[in-house]
């Protein structure tokens, strides 16, 4: 076949930008197609804005802890329009950024939507493209459920074009976006309900660390309602919004109400029916280990395959798929095993490995579980006192540690280094074998009994 391009990138996001640049630096003739920003959901209504309200609440729970170091400080309020207009800002630096490194490795970018065709190849902005490889970038988007009135309701991304803080607030879900987004609207002083259907937080983690997240949100005046299924949203005469719970229940009225139910593939006109690429039940796109469809030369990588919606694997995703088709490593791929999370609620979560239960799943009797709790130092001098709870899961005889799970101040920041360690197959013995660092929380991960 005679091709227009080695590789053809639909989707210009974190699992994108990160294939086509590394197949360039190989030297491939790279197209990359993207109808939006550059960036994706990460950069421009995820990880990164994210992230910075993170800071903005973390600072805000600092001036609350203020008075107990001494300070006497006095606050007229915090401006959530100068934060959106610098967050904005930076985020279009970074758009110019990656459209700049684009350019200088000789990448070319097409801002048009994207479309598969039976004829080989691309169908974008009026013309036909070919290439020899073929990979779908297109990440999610925030599911929405089919109830009366949903279309009152918010999602992640309108969360960015707020214009100023909702006085009341309702997130409905119980995963990472609404356990991150309650965060940080409580924070900065939003009256903020969590509905959450069943009676967990973060139903996919280990249980202690949503039990303890769901006390300290209790303990900060935020609001979550257990078994609160929404069946109706309505507006009243006031413009505030009421919703219908399954068992009976009205709770509101709400400013805003954002739904965190989950995300689904970013598939919709992409052709996938025509060139016969199947996708699995929820819709996702499905792909082997080495991240090809059913259909060769097709291949898919980060949220549209639905496989840990996480940015740095996406990225990962993307790399060595271009590390196997351009940079002669035949075996490379990503092995989803062991991937490091972080929820960056208040406090943060971090997690890696294996949950206790999936560790006993797993191994049976061969696993031995070692725990502490305790007030973190930080909180000796502080009105409030959350407490940071951390979990090892070992395995074997030689208690190769498959877990580590840590709620608490810093979590965020501990557990790289620890998921290097587990993924090196390190041993309870290695941990404590490894001198402490004092003082900080870290340092219970490697005295633990
Ligand atoms: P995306 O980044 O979504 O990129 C897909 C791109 O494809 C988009 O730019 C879209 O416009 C484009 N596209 C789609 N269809 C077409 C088409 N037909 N033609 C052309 N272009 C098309 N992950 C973390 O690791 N850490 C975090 O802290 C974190 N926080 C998050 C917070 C929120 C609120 C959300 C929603 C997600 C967060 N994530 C986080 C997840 C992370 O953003 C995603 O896992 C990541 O962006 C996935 O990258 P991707 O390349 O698969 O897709
Ligand atoms: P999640 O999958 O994390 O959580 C969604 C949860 O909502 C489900 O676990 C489910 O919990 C609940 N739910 C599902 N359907 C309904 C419903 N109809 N009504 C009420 N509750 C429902 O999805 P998110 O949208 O929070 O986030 C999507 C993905 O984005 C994450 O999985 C993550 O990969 C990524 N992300 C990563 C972040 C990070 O790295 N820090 C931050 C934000 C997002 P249950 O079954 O227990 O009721």
């Amino acid at each position: 076949m005679v091709t227009d391009y080695d590789l053809i990138v639909i989707g210009g996001g974190s699992g994108g930008l990160a294939c086509v640049q590394r197949a360039a630096e190989y030297g491939a003739r790279a197209l990359l197609i993207e109808s939006h920003r550059l960036g994706g959901t990460c950069v421009n209504v995820g990880c990164v804005p994210k992230k910075i309200t993170w800071y903005a609440a973390q600072l805000a729970h600092a001036v609350h802890d203020a008075p107990d170091y001494g300070f006497d400080l006095s606050l007229s309020g915090h401006d959530w329009a100068l934060l959106r207009q610098k967050r904005d800002a930076y985020i279009v630096r970074l758009n110019d950024i990656y459209a700049a490194n684009l350019e200088r490795s000789g990448v070319s970018l097409l801002r048009a939507r994207a479309t598969l065709t039976t004829r080989p190849g691309v169908q974008a902005g009026g013309h036909h493209y070919r290439a020899s490889h073929i990979v779908l970038a297109t990440g999610g988007h925030a599911v929405v459920p089919a109830i009366p009135g949903a279309e009152l309701g918010i999602t992640s991304d309108d969360f960015f074009t707020l214009p100023a803080r909702p006085a009341d607030v309702a997130i409905v879900g119980s995963g990472y976006i609404a356990v991150e987004l309650a965060g940080l609207f409580s924070a900065l002083g939003t009256h903020t309900t969590l509905l959450v259907r069943g009676e967990r937080l973060l139903g996919c983690f280990d249980p202690f660390l949503g039990v303890q997240l769901l006390d300290t949100m209790r303990e900060e005046g935020l609001e979550p309602l257990l078994h609160a299924t929404p069946t109706a949203l309505r507006r009243d005469p006031q413009g505030k919004i009421n919703i219908d719970l399954a068992d009976g229940r009205r709770v509101g009225p709400f400013d805003t109400v954002l739904w965190a139910i989950g995300r689904k593939a970013s598939v919709a006109g992409l052709g996938l029916d025509a060139v016969r690429v199947l996708c699995d039940a929820a819709g996702f796109v499905r792909t082997d280990p080495f991240q090809e469809t059913n259909v060769s030369g097709i291949y898919a990588i980060g949220d549209a395959t639905g496989r840990a919606q996480l940015t740095p694997v996406a990225i990962a995703a993307g790399r060595r798929l271009a590390d196997r088709l351009f940079g002669g490593q035949k075996d490379r791929r990503l092995d989803y095993e062991n991937i490091p999370t972080v929820i960056f609620s208040h406090p943060p979560i971090g997690t890696v490995g294996l949950t206790e239960a999936e560790a006993r799943r797993r191994h049976g009797a061969a696993v031995k579980v070692y725990s502490t709790g305790f007030v973190p130092l930080y909180h000796s001098m502080t009105t409030r006192k959350p407490r940071t709870l951390m979990k090892l899961v070992t395995v074997g005889s030689e208690e190769r540690v498959a877990g580590v799970h840590v709620i608490g101040p810093g979590a965020d920041e501990m557990l790289q280094g620890f998921a290097v360690a587990v993924r090196m197959g390190a041993t309870k013995r290695d941990f404590d074998d490894t001198v402490a660092i004092h003082p900080t929380s870290a340092e219970e991960l490697v005295t633990m009994r």
